[in-house]
């Protein structure tokens, strides 16, 4: 479940408030610049803050994207549950954001996440109710062999690329719903666990990593607002957007691993690291792109050295 709840603003009213942020930060550097100037800030008077300069300056800036990463992470966090767009298929998101009646269509949803878009996994549970003549109970579901698994899983397509795998963690996830949660999926999450046991609960799936975990763990509290005891331990999903987006904005080297993105949201949010990748994934995908990335509309790209050496 890589990606959270978008926040659908219409692209103009969007550049608006990036031209607004861009003022603030020009204005900001400004000041600062008078301040170096006119000897207010530091420079040897003991008046005020030292300016910064070297790593300082950098870090001037780094925070500065870190907050404009942090506010827009902050804004999807805070604002009220909508309604989820997982596919572009009206009756799939019906299901999957029915997390009284099918909280274990979530879940199946979240574990076909391997490999695979994420618009695409989400449909599984979907299908698979349509081929179950519009019965997506766990009970129906339970009462299914893996080899029905299997079967409705092949035909008449496959819905997984990794066919043979992916039907196995489907049957030992409703396996594991019905003996651990006695079929209630919601129990994963219910009662305001920590971050950590809700991360630790997704890993006990077969098959679930650390990634698919704090992605579900981050999709249940971002964007369907299922209230946690905290949000320590949901890291951030690094994807190519990710990635891309924290490498040009300096944040970590250029082309970071998985790894470096999570330890570098974990160092400078450690309440919600999982905080910091809305907005790299929003950019990334809206103007971030691998070639020809459309900096006049980003708001970050006045902080933003990519932008600033043209070597976007
Ligand atoms: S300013 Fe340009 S290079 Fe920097 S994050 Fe935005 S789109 Fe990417």
């Amino acid at each position: 479940m890589g990606g959270p709840a978008r926040v659908d603003t219409t692209r103009r009213s969007r550049c608006r408030v990036e031209a607004f942020n861009g003022v603030v930060m020009r204005m900001a550097l400004l000041v600062l610049a008078l301040g170096r100037a006119s000897g207010s800030f530091g420079g040897g008077c003991g008046v005020g803050p030292p300016w910064p300069t070297g790593s300082a300056w950098m870090n001037t800036v780094q925070k500065w994207i870190r907050d404009q990463l942090v506010d827009h992470g902050r804004k999807l966090f805070d604002a009220p549950r909508e309604r989820v767009r997982f596919t572009e298929n009206d009756e799939a998101d019906s299901l999957l954001n029915d997390l009284d009646q099918f909280p274990h269509a979530f879940v199946l949803a979240c574990l076909m996440g391997r490999q695979m878009r994420r618009e695409k996994a989400c449909l599984i549970p979907y299908r698979f109710q349509q081929k179950l003549d519009g019965d997506f109970s766990i009970g129906r579901l339970a009462a299914l062999s893996a080899d029905d698994v299997r079967e409705l899983m092949s035909k008449p397509e496959p819905l997984h690329r990794f066919l043979n795998v992916m039907s196995v963690v489907f049957h030992a996830a409703v396996c594991r719903i019905v003996d651990h949660y006695e079929g209630d999926a919601s129990r994963i999450w219910k009662g305001r666990p920590s971050s950590a046991e809700v991360v630790h609960r997704f890993r006990e799936f077969e098959g679930v990593g650390p990634k698919i975990a704090s992605a579900a763990a981050n999709c249940l509290a971002r964007d369907l607002k299922v209230p946690f005891a905290d949000y320590r331990s949901i890291d951030v999903s690094a994807d190519v957007h990710v990635r891309r987006v924290f490498g040009r904005l300096g944040l970590t080297g250029p082309d970071p691993t998985v790894d470096r993105c999570i330890t570098w949201a974990r160092e400078h949010n450690p309440e919600f690291p999982g905080l910091l990748d809305f907005a790299p994934w929003d950019v990334g995908r809206k103007w971030c792109r691998p070639a020809n990335a459309q900096c006049e509309c980003c708001y970050m790209r006045n902080g933003c050295p990519a932008a600033k050496t043209g070597t976007e």
